[in-house]
């Protein structure tokens, strides 16, 4: 386990690290966005799609209600999840899981509600810090 932290003082520096991500994230990749609400999550995973859409004008919507937004990319099939609403671990087989790990990228913000289903991630902790914020990256 290695971790490191990065200061993203605003939302180009996110930007920024979502396009470092987006260039490294392989099809089987999983992304785990940690942090309370407002902490930053919606926005790096936009970054990183707006990034591998080659689309910096890309529409990104929280999928807090949806739950899952599919996008189709040069880089692959990136499959965006909120699971805060997830009732049960188990629910996310309704949303196309198997699917997502198998053949996509999967952007998860609020992984910790697939308890023992949460499979090996790349972790992004993302926490307010003064007017921007600060993400710890465990690999
Ligand atoms: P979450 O998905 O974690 O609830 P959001 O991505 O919706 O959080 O972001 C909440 C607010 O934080 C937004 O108003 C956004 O503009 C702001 N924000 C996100 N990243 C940064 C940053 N690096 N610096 C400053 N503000 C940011
Ligand atoms: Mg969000």
């Amino acid at each position: 386990m290695s971790a490191f932290s990065i200061s993203l003082p605003d939302e180009r520096a996110t930007d920024q690290l979502g396009a470092t991500l987006a260039a490294r994230l392989r099809i089987g990749d999983v992304v785990g966005l940690k942090g309370e609400l407002g902490a930053g999550k919606t926005t790096l995973a936009r970054a990183i799609l707006r990034a591998a859409a080659e689309d910096a004008q890309l529409i990104v919507p929280s999928p807090t209600f949806t739950l899952v937004e599919v996008y189709e990319t040069p880089r692959g099939s990136f499959w965006h999840f909120d699971l805060y609403r997830l009732e049960t671990p188990e629910q996310v087989f309704e949303l196309g899981w198997e699917e997502a790990l198998a053949e996509g990228i999967s952007l998860i913000e609020w992984p910790e509600r697939l308890g023992p289903l949460l499979p090996r991630h790349l972790s992004v902790t993302l926490e307010v810090d003064g007017d921007g914020r600060r993400a710890l990256l465990d690999v």
